[in-house]
C-alpha cells in the first residue's frame, strides 16, 4: 500500500512515492511497482506496452526517442540508432573488440582500458548516459502511469555481471534521477517473483534459465538464511531469440531460392522479411503453422520444420546448463527448483529441453519477459520496509569505498549491501617508479570524496620501483557481522601488504545518515556529470603523460615534423583539460589518438619484424 505520511509542522498530507524495480534488459526493458493490493504489477503507461525496447534514436536536431518508435530507425538510420547498449556498459573498448561489427552505430576505439564511449553525430556518449536514457523513459512512463513521482529504484544485472558494471549501471540510475536502493542479480529477482527465498527457514538450491533477444545465460544458486548465493554461472553472450529469426529468415530464402545479396541489399525488404520470422516464431509458441507474405514473397513455416531449425541452439544451451552444474559440483537431481526466464523461452522446444534436462517442471506461470522486473519491485519493497512479513536482513547503512584520481569515489561495498560482506578491486599506479600508494577510505554517496565521510587513511609502503601501470594492488574491504571494517591492501607482484580496521557506524547518527542519503538525492545528476568530467580529465592527463613519454623514448620512428606537431595537439589536449567540458575533452583525446596511432602502429610493427629476425638461422 503506497503510504500516506502527514507532515506535522505544516499539516500537508505527502503521498510517499513508489518503490520500482527495473529490469534494463539488452533487448527489452521494464519496469514494475506493488500495487495498492501489495503485488508486484507490471506498469503499461497508456497502451504503449509493458516492454520498452532497450533502443534509442537520436534525431538530427538533437532530440531523441526510445523505444518501440526508436525500433523504426534501426534500418533507416543506423548510424544513429543505439541498441544493445547493455553488452557495452561498464566495459573498456579492448573488451568489446571482438564484437565491434555486430554494432551498426560507431564505438570510440582508443585502445585503452578505460570504458567504451559512443560517437553520435558531433556528441559523445557513454554507456552508463545512454543506459540512464532508457531508464528515464522508463521512470517518466511510471510516473505518468501512476501519476505521482518515482525516485527510488531496485534495478537488476545479469548474475554475471562484474563490479564495473554493476556501478555503471548504478550511475545509470543516478543520472535518470532515480535513488539505486540495490542492484540485483536477475535470476535472483525472478526467483523472488515466484516466492523461492522469501522464507529464511528455507534452504534451496535452484537453476534459473534466462534466453532473451540476444543472450543466454543460466545460474545456479543456493539459498540460505534470506541469501542468495551464485554458485555457478554459464552462458553464450551471443545466443538467443534473434539465432531463432535469422533461423527462420534463412529457410525462407532457401525455400523461395532468393538472392541472398539482393535481399540483404534492399534493408527495407530484409527488415520487414526479419521482423514476419520474428513474428512467425512468435506465433509458432501457440499454434502449429504459420502462413503470410511480405510483399509477393511466401513465408510460411509449421512448428516441426521451426524445430528442427532451432534444434542444435537450443542443445547449445543445455550444455551451458551441464557446465554450469559441473562448476558447482552437483548433479541435476539436486536442483530444486528451475525458473524460466526470457521472451525466448516461450519457444515450447526450449521448455521442453530444459524440463527434460532438469528431469522437472521449469517454473513458467509467470511471464518469462515480466518475471525479473516483478522479483525487483518485490525487492525494492522489501528494502523500503514495507513488508513486515519479511526479515529484513542487517545492511550497511551507506556505502564504502576508497579515493581514486581526481578525488573521486570508488564504491566497494555499496549501500544496502548485507551484512557480513566482503568485496575487493585491483589498482595500480599512474606514475613510472610509484613506491607508496596512500589509501584513503570513506562511506557516503556522493561522488566527490570530499562530500563524504572519511573513515581511515594509511599508506602502502614498499612498492618496488615499476613503471606506471604494471603494480597489482588488491584493497579488499571485510565486515564483519559486528559492523567493523578490515580494509587490506596488498601489492601480488611484491607481496607487500598492509591492513586498518575501523567501525564505520561509530559516532554516526539515524539523522546524520538520513541526511547524506538526502544529500546525494538531491545532488545526484551534478555529482554523475561531474565525475564524468572528472574521469575524461583523469584519461586526458594519462594520455599527455603517456604521449609525452612515447615520443620521448622513440624519437627515431617519429619524424621530428611529425613530433612538432604532436606537441601542438598535446598543447590543445592541455589547453582543454582545463577549461573545456566533457564532450569538448573527449574530442580532443580521441583527436590525439587518432594522430598518434601510426606511431604505436609502426613501433608495433618495428617490434614484430625485430623478433622475427632475432628467430631465423644465419
Ligand atoms: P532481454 O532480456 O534480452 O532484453 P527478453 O527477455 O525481452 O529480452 O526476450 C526477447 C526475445 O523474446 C525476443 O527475441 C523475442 O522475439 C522473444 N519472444 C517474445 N515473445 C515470444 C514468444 N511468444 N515466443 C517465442 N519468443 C518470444
Ligand atoms: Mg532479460
Amino acid at each position: 500500500m503506497a503510504k500516506i505520511s502527514i507532515n506535522l509542522s505544516t499539516g500537508s498530507v505527502q503521498k510517499e512515492d513508489i518503490i520500482v524495480g527495473i529490469d534494463l534488459g539488452t533487448t527489452n526493458s521494464l519496469i514494475a511497482f506493488i500495487n495498492p493490493e501489495g503485488n508486484p504489477q507490471v506498469i503499461n503507461d497508456t497502451g504503449k506496452g509493458v516492454l520498452v525496447p532497450s533502443i534509442i534514436h537520436f534525431h538530427p536536431d538533437g532530440s531523441l526517442v526510445v523505444g518501440n518508435e526508436a525500433k523504426g530507425f534501426l534500418v533507416a538510420d543506423p548510424q544513429n540508432t543505439v541498441f544493445s547498449v547493455k553488452r557495452l556498459l561498464g566495459r573498456s573498448y579492448h573488451d568489446v573488440e571482438p564484437h565491434k561489427d555486430y554494432f551498426s552505430y560507431k564505438i570510440i576505439d582508443n585502445d585503452t582500458e578505460s570504458l567504451v564511449k559512443i560517437k553520435v553525430g558531433d556528441a559523445f556518449y557513454t554507456p552508463i548516459e545512454l543506459s540512464g536514457l532508457i531508464l528515464k523513459e522508463l521512470k517518466e512512463r511510471a510516473e505518468h502511469a501512476l501519476k505521482t513521482s518515482v525516485n527510488r529504484a531496485v534495478i537488476t544485472v545479469p548474475a554475471y555481471f562484474n563490479d564495473s558494471q554493476r556501478q555503471a549501471t548504478r550511475d545509470a540510475g543516478k543520472l535518470a534521477g532515480l535513488d539505486v536502493l540495490r542492484i540485483v542479480n536477475e535470476p535472483t529477482a525472478a526467483s523472488l517473483a515466484y516466492g523461492i527465498g522469501l522464507n529464511p527457514d528455507e534452504e534451496k538450491t535452484i537453476a534459473v534459465y534466462d534466453l532473451g533477444g540476444g543472450t543466454f545465460d543460466v545460474s545456479i544458486l543456493k539459498i540460505q538464511n534470506g541469501i542468495f548465493e551464485v554458485l555457478a554461472t554459464n552462458g553464450d553472450t551471443f545466443l538467443g531469440g534473434d539465432d531463432f529469426d535469422q533461423a527462420i529468415l534463412n529457410y525462407w530464402i532457401d525455400e523461395n531460392k532468393l538472392d541472398r545479396n539482393l535481399i540483404f541489399k534492399d534493408q527495407k525488404l530484409f527488415q520487414a522479411i526479419r521482423l514476419k520470422a520474428e513474428e512467425a516464431k512468435i506465433a509458432l509458441s501457440s499454434q502449429n503453422i504459420f502462413n503470410d507474405f511480405v510483399n509477393d514473397i511466401p513465408c510460411a513455416i509449421t512448428k516441426l520444420k521451426f524445430e528442427e531449425l532451432i534444434a542444435n541452439k537450443v542443445k547449445q544451451t543445455i550444455m551451458c546448463c551441464q557446465n554450469a552444474l559441473q562448476d558447482a559440483s552437483i548433479t541435476t537431481s539436486e536442483i530444486q527448483e528451475v525458473v524460466m526466464v526470457g521472451g525466448s523461452t516461450r519457444t515450447p522446444l526450449v521448455k521442453k529441453e530444459v524440463s527434460a534436462f532438469f528431469n522437472r517442471t521449469a517454473h513458467d506461470q509467470i511471464n518469462p519477459d515480466e518475471v525479473v522486473a516483478l522479483g525487483a519491485a518485490l525487492q525494492a519493497d522489501i528494502l523500503a520496509g514495507n513488508r513486515k512479513d519479511i526479515l529484513l536482513l542487517d545492511v550497511t547503512p551507506l556505502s564504502l569505498g576508497i579515493e581514486t584520481m581526481g578525488g573521486l569515489m570508488d564504491v566497494i561495498i555499496p549501500r544496502n549491501a548485507k551484512v557480513p560482506s566482503k568485496a575487493g578491486r585491483q589498482y595500480t599506479t599512474s606514475i613510472d617508479g610509484q613506491v607508496n600508494m596512500k589509501i584513503s577510505v570513506y562511506q557516503g554517496e556522493r561522488d566527490l570524496v570530499k562530500e563524504n565521510r572519511k573513515l581511515a587513511e594509511f599508506d602502502l609502503k614498499g612498492i618496488p620501483s615499476m613503471p606506471a601501470g604494471y603494480p597489482k594492488v588488491d584493497i579488499n574491504f571485510i565486515l564483519n557481522a559486528d559492523g567493523i571494517l578490515k580494509i587490506e591492501a596488498v601489492e601480488l607482484r611484491s607481496g607487500v601488504k598492509q591492513e586498518v580496521q575501523v567501525k564505520p557506524t561509530y559516532g554516526l547518527t539515524d539523522q546524520e545518515v538520513e541526511q547524506m542519503l538526502l544529500d546525494s538525492i538531491e545532488n545526484a545528476k551534478e555529482d554523475v556529470s561531474q565525475r564524468m568530467l572528472i574521469e575524461a580529465r583523469t584519461e586526458g592527463e594519462q594520455m599527455v603523460y603517456t604521449v609525452e613519454r612515447f615520443l620521448e623514448k622513440n624519437s627515431k620512428y617519429v619524424s621530428p615534423r611529425e613530433t612538432n606537431d604532436a606537441m601542438t595537439h598535446l598543447e590543445e589536449l592541455k589547453q582543454t583539460l582545463k577549461t573545456g567540458d566533457k564532450d569538448q575533452i573527449l574530442k580532443s583525446i580521441d583527436f590525439v589518438n587518432e594522430f598518434t596511432r601510426p606511431f604505436a602502429e609502426r613501433l608495433m610493427d618495428m617490434a614484430i619484424s625485430t623478433s622475427m629476425r632475432g628467430k631465423t638461422i644465419e
